[in-house]
């Protein structure tokens, strides 16, 4: 038990400190405790597999089948039959396997991370790795990594609803508790493994990882994940199923009518079961997963890591991206380049987080100016976030937003580590996309400040100032040249009232106005050239951010979402909560941009779109985009900067945080649906060709074109390789021209059944002309039989070939362009 011992006792038991565990200790403590994993990640058993194989309805079939052939001593069909078998089974535990293994390594790639302080910096590691003793950094949207007694806390509260069935959020406190027997609901300076950080942060030592852990000790009964048939997996497997009714119907046609004319049962019998193999596309579900496993990893290498099999699917027919701002369309890369102070304007040099610089004033460099210092003091105090220097490059730990503000204050010379020398924090109010400020309460020898920032219009609303249209002009002014900006501004508190201090009352009202300071936040390279390409593919973007309306239209002008001189809408927040309910119905399809919306606007806009019927992709960061991540039809969480909550409730997640993966992966989902299409196109058009010759001889009463054993023959050559090939097949270009696919739309549609009925009567009449040409010329049955089995063979070459593009002719296509379908 951890919660009624004081820290410092804990420290020295863990043999840790606030500075955390240095490397070669936290890897030493890894051998020695093992994974933070309650289970180990099982991989489906290759017996699993094996049985999974033996289950299916068509080795049953064969099996019988071979069995009838050994009653009636036919053991040269008994021998092909097994053989049959054999090599059918080894296939397909093949093709299993590596779809599963593919599948396994995806998910092993969007693994959850956690902040731990090792050799005293923060860094981000994957949370299996995470071990006894170490210091763990608890922020917002997160889950708890493992069980960690806390002794740091800034407004930390836990949703441990998981554990305790207690759905109100836990206040977190650090003190020890002197009681010894109770519940873990009681136990406020703990932070339990699995639970989620619903509001604020804090620090604390890791107590127990893995099995050890109170998830852990109850996880027995939590099962590994099920696998889910995404709809398109389930109409496939259905419509396996029907095929393979009829194909078993057709065979105990061909078995009567053989009878009936006087054939003998057993021999008709195993022929009618050839058929029914033959005919019945018992790859398709395989050789689906397997197309899906191809795309994903395609996506995966684009940066667009699959969570939910289903988003492969939907992508293909995705017709509007909802897309946040910063760091999905720009760079999250800020630099302060200007500030306003007091009626003054001042430039900054130099790009990035380098903390050194220039800073004018009209022409003249600034090395003092009252109003500035204040300015950027309140900005370095008010933040979270750190820098520091590795291999001679600035970077970040925390908010971007934050950092640029922390390189400013060092090109006026003000340090962020000897301020945080001179001030003590006290208390404080974290950053919220709803609340859009936040606010410290710092004491320097006995003066105590509050320092705020935030939303330009919310510091104004919240300061004594006298010039508010003027200073509204100048934040305007920076929005128009897309910068983002922040209002800053604080307060001094009396000593005596620091004891009940309100901190939200009084950072909201009478603040000194400080200023306002303008951040460039580049748009990516590549977004304006995605958002053309998804135009042209018939897909909408709509931007949806935080950020002002002035800088909103900026940056959306800047790539090509609107245009420069158009009066185009731009919808905010407080518009669509200041108007009747239905007015966000009447605009949703119209407006590219939303401006200053918080989470719940994202909501009911993609809400909105989806009752028109849209298929709707959103992106998501934080705790409060989880509704609209998982309402929408693909939901895609932000890898970098992503909490696990968004990254939990979506389908899919970017590792780059970039707006062009997701537009790649659209593009992959249409890929793989068209490559579905072609295997189908391919089973069925052989599979039917094959039936109809040998009913078209039965019913002249011909002698039959194939014996059982060449059926299944022809079966296995179709099947083992071909249909699999395809599923390689690459774009044939014209993919991202089209618009998207109406996810309504029939499998087989009219379009592929004339295509199909096309392609199985030129094999079974192309195939029947050459046997009967055979036999007519005096050869006899045999060789004319084997003439027939090598034209089906050589039908379903070309076939597979005909089966690469529903538009072009093979013969316009590159043979070489899928050397897998070449080769096999
Ligand atoms: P997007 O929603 O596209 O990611 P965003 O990051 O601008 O855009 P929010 O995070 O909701 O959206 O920020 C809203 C506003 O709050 C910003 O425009 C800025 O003025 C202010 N702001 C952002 N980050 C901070 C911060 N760390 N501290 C104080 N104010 C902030």
């Amino acid at each position: 038990m951890y919660y009624n011992r004081d820290i410092q006792s804990i420290f020295l038991e863990l043999k840790t400190d606030e500075n955390g565990l240095s490397e070669a200790d936290a890897l030493q403590r890894l051998e020695k405790y093992g994974k933070n994993e309650i289970e180990q990640q099982k991989e489906t058993g290759f017996w699993n597999i094996i049985i999974r194989q033996i289950n299916d309805p068509l080795i049953i079939i064969l099996f019988v089948a071979g069995l009838i052939t050994l009653i009636i001593k036919d053991y040269i069909d008994s021998a092909v039959i097994f053989a049959v078998l054999a090599v059918d089974g080894v296939i397909g535990i093949f093709q299993e396997y590596s779809a599963d293994r593919a599948m396994q390594a995806l998910i092993k790639l969007s693994a959850p991370k956690t902040i731990v302080i090792r050799n005293k910096k923060e860094i981000k590691i994957n949370s299996n790795e995470i071990v006894p003793g170490d210091i763990v950094v608890l922020t917002t949207g997160n889950k708890v990594p493992a069980d960690i007694r806390i002794f740091d806390v800034k407004e930390l509260q836990i949703d441990e609803s998981m554990l305790t069935g207690e759905s109100i959020a836990v206040v977190k406190k650090t003190e020890k508790i002197n009681d010894e027997n109770i519940q873990i609901s009681n136990h406020s300076n703990m932070a339990f493994m699995g639970t989620i950080i619903m509001h604020g942060r804090g620090r604390g030592v890791v107590v127990y990882t893995g099995i050890q852990t109170e998830i852990g000790k109850i996880s027995k009964e939590i099962t590994s994940t099920k696998k889910v048939q995404t709809p398109l997996q389930k109409k496939l497997s259905g419509f396996s199923k029907l095929i393979g009714f009829l194909a078993l119907m057709l065979a105990l046609f061909v078995v009567f009518l053989g009878v009936f004319r006087g054939s003998e049962f057993g021999l008709m019998l195993l022929f009618g079961l050839s058929i029914a193999i033959a005919v019945m596309p018992e790859g398709l579900p395989v050789v689906v997963t397997i197309t899906m496993a191809i795309g994903m990893k395609k996506m995966a290498d684009k940066n667009a890591l699959i969570r939910k099999l289903i988003a492969v699917e939907t992508l293909g027919s995705c017709n509007y991206i909802c897309t946040d701002k910063t760091g999905t369309i720009t760079e999250n890369r800020m630099t302060v380049t200007e500030a306003y102070t007091n009626g003054k304007i001042f430039k900054f040099t130099e790009i990035g987080y380098t903390p050194s610089g220039k800073i004018y004033l009209g022409k003249t460099e600034v090395k003092h100016d009252d109003d500035l210092y204040k300015l950027l003091l309140t900005g370095l105090l008010c933040n979270t976030s750190s820098l520091y220097e590795e291999n001679n490059e600035w970077n970040i730990e925390g908010d971007p937003t934050e950092g640029a503000l922390i390189a400013a204050a060092g090109k006026y010379g003000i340090n962020q580590e000897s301020k945080a020398y001179e001030y003590d924090l006290i208390n404080e109010i974290p950053f919220e996309s709803n609340r859009k400020y936040m606010s410290m309460l710092f004491r320097k020898n006995d003066i105590y400040t509050i320092f705020v920032k935030g939303a330009p219009e919310k510091i104004l609303e919240f300061s004594n100032k006298s010039d508010d249209q003027k200073l509204n002009n100048e934040y305007t002014r920076m929005g128009k040249s897309a910068l983002r900006i922040l209002g800053l501004g604080y307060k001094h508190i009396k000593k005596n009232d620091i004891e009940n201090i309100d901190l939200e009352r009084e950072s909201t009202n009478d603040l000194i106005f400080a200023g306002f300071i303008g951040i460039i936040d580049p748009p990516k390279k590549d977004v304006a050239n995605s958002i053309k390409n998804a135009r042209n593919a018939g897909i909408k973007v709509v931007m949806i951010t935080g950020d002002h309306k002035i800088t909103a239209r900026a940056i959306a002008e800047q790539i090509g979402l609107i245009n420069k001189n158009e009066n185009e809408i731009i919808v905010t927040g407080d518009m669509i909560d200041s108007r009747p309910s239905g007015y966000i119905d009447q605009i949703s399809d119209k407006v590219n941009v939303y401006a200053r919306v918080s989470p719940h606007h994202k909501l009911l806009i993609v809400k909105s779109l989806q009752n028109k019927g849209n298929i709707v992709a959103v992106t998501g960061d934080g705790i409060n985009d989880a509704p609209a991540l998982k309402k929408s039809n693909i939901g895609v969480a932000m890898g970098k900067e992503g909490t696990d909550v968004a990254k939990e409730a979506a389908d899919m997640i970017l590792k780059n945080d970039d707006f062009t993966s997701i537009f790649e992966a659209v593009k992959i989902g249409r890929l793989i649906y068209e490559n579905i299409r072609k295997v189908i196109y391919f089973l069925l058009g052989s599979g039917a060709g094959i039936a109809i010759s040998i009913i078209i001889c039965l019913l002249l009463d011909a002698p039959l074109p194939f014996l059982a054993t060449q059926i299944l023959w022809i079966n296995l050559v179709t099947n083992g390789l071909q249909d699999v090939a395809l599923a390689y097949e690459p774009d044939e270009g014209d993919l991202s021209k089209q618009p998207p696919r109406n996810p309504d739309e029939k499998l087989i549609d009219a379009f592929m059944l004339k295509h199909l009925a096309t392609s199985a009567l030129v094999i079974a009449f192309g195939t029947l002309a050459v046997f009967f040409y055979e036999l007519n010329t005096g050869k006899n049955i045999e060789y004319a039989r084997t003439a027939a089995f090598n034209t089906v063979v050589f039908f379903q070459f070309f076939h597979v070939l005909n089966a690469r593009s529903f538009k072009k002719s093979a013969f316009k296509m590159n043979p070489l362009d899928n050397p897998f379908l070449f080769v096999s």
